[in-house]
């Protein structure tokens, strides 16, 4: 029999070079080997106290954290946002005034694949935007289109569950999704957008990023605007074509991830200069469109851009995990200045987005580092699993000893609107020129030129061929038709001859 306690191994032990640190467990304690369990013996059991490598067993078991419901991903960086132009006299929000320079990140994203699906299929790309600024962290959550599929947040579940998997055999279907969409007539603008060459981005440096909501801004003096976000890509627009798509989703699914952090590690800084479009307050009763309907723009030749500042990335994260998989973007981070609108589905998401982070991450999500604001935080908040941040006396308001109380007269709640009238289920009432298809085909005849809408045509047939089927495929066809008739005529032919 072998006594443990003498036998000496014969396995070489390389040691760490030059300054390398020596190996802990979580808890600091130093450990004798990063190759060998603890065993009876070198060729008998392992002993059930070996706590290490029970610990790295256990750590690695847990590693993965629930993906993101949708947009599970993509990629982000960290940077600074610095104000170039006046805009006081629209808002007082402090991250928006002269000379300032903020410091943020920003996460781009797939909506419908899961964690490990490729950067290049034909989607959406979120933007996401997180300010820490003097007055707290402010979020823009907005996505590379200025439009989007649904106007209400009802239906959006639904929406994302026509986009990702089928219930019986866990895969993505065309079917369905163009069942959703043909039946959801309001989704054609964006669904122009999706087929058109903006559709799949070259990089997400090559993209623009838009708040798609209409927010409010309000001014020192309490005056109120309307305003939608434009940051246009200072890298130019690019894009990559179907079958250059197809291509890299198998030699490269990381594409447009790898891009990004390649190209701010070799000191290649992306940059976007942010615009926005003002609507006076008044306005927006009578315009021509419903200016909160998230199925619209608001024509520029109506609203022109006015500049604000230059986002910049120039900072890669050094943990994927903790600085962006576990960034926690909310459209209800609105600081003084900045307020929602009444666009349904800006109010949905102001709800829903927090909600989301305290399922996958936990109630104290925003003590994580990547999520703390950079300015003191004085909340009641308290309790709850993996808090970080000491809760300290009194817990409670009001109180007599010196805990903290809201300044009204400093921050006014000032960033709303007026409602009356019965508590319904209803769609918006319709603006002059409101209809779903008008603003699409505005985009296919006035913007597009006829490559693009030979693309367009080629993209559209493509996908239908995929998979789609009767009554869904006639629906189609009427869908485009609406849209425009000479593509919807165009798409059937495409279609009837095989592509
Ligand atoms: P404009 O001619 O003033 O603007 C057209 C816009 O279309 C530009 O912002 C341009 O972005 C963008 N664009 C160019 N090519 C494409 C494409 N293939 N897919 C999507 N967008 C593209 O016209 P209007 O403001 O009157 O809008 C006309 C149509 O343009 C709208 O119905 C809408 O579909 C689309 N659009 C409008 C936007 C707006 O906020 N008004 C924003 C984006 C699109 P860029 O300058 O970066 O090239």
């Amino acid at each position: 029999m072998t006594d443990s306690t003498t036998t000496t191994t014969t396995t070489t032990t390389i040691t760490p070079q030059g300054t390398a640190p020596h190996t802990t467990t979580d808890a600091g304690v130093p450990i004798s080997s990063d190759e060998h369990s603890l065993t009876v013996g070198p060729d008998g059991p392992i002993l059930f106290h070996d706590h290490y490598l029970m610990e790295q067993m256990a750590s690695f078991n847990r590693e993965m954290i629930p993906d993101r419901q949708p947009h599970a991903k993509g990629g982000g960086a960290f940077g600074r946002f610095e104000v170039t132009r006046d805009v006081s006299k629209w808002t007082k929000a402090a991250v928006f005034q002269p000379g300032t320079t903020t410091d943020m990140l920003a996460r781009f994203s797939t909506v419908a694949g899961e964690s490990g699906s490729p950067d290049t299929w034909r989607d959406p790309r979120g933007f996401a935007l997180k300010f820490y600024t003097s007055d707290g962290n402010y979020d823009m959550v907005g996505n590379n289109t200025p439009v989007f599929f649904v106007r209400d947040g009802m239906k959006f579940q639904h929406f994302i569950h026509s986009q990702k998997r089928r219930a019986d055999n866990g895969l993505r279907d065309h079917d369905m999704q163009w069942d959703f969409w043909t039946l959801s007539p309001e989704s054609a603008h964006q669904v122009t957008w999706l087929m058109g060459d903006r559709g799949i981005p070259k990089s997400w440096r090559q993209m623009n990023g838009y708040s798609s909501h209409t927010y409010m801004w309000v001014n020192a003096e309490g005056r109120r605007s309307w305003v939608k976000y434009h940051f246009k890509t200072d890298q130019g627009i690019d894009f990559l074509s179907q079958d250059e798509a197809d291509r890299l989703a198998g030699a490269d699914a990381d594409y447009h991830r790898r891009d990004l952090f390649d190209s701010i590690k070799s000191g290649d800084h992306p940059s976007w200069t942010l615009k926005v479009q003002v609507m006076p307050f008044d306005d927006a009763a009578d315009y021509r469109f419903n200016p909160f309907d998230l199925t619209k723009v608001w024509p520029h030749s109506d609203y022109p851009l006015h500049e604000v500042g230059t986002m910049t990335l120039d900072r890669n994260p050094t943990d994927y995990h903790s600085e962006i998989e576990q960034a926690a973007f909310q459209p209800n981070n609105l600081v003084p200045g900045i307020g929602p609108s009444p666009d349904k589905m800006l109010l949905a998401r102001l709800i829903s987005y927090a909600d989301a982070h305290r399922a996958r991450l936990g109630v104290n999500y925003q003590q994580l580092p990547v999520n703390t604001p950079q300015c003191p935080v004085h909340s009641y908040s308290k309790g709850g699993a993996m808090r970080i941040d000491k809760a300290s006396d009194p817990v409670y308001a009001p109180n007599s000893y010196g805990g903290p109380a809201a300044a009204a007269e400093r921050y006014p709640e000032v960033a709303t609107w007026s409602a009356d009238g019965d508590f319904v289920r209803a769609a918006y009432t319709l603006h002059a020129e409101d209809d779903d298809w008008g603003q699409a085909g505005t985009l296919v005849r006035d913007v597009m030129d006829d490559a693009e809408r030979d693309r367009l045509v080629d993209n559209i047939s493509g996908h239908l061929l995929d998979g789609v089927s009767e009554p869904v495929l006639a629906r189609a066809f009427e869908y485009w038709r609406s849209v425009d008739q000479q593509i919807g005529d165009r798409v059937e032919a495409a279609v009837r001859q095989g592509g």
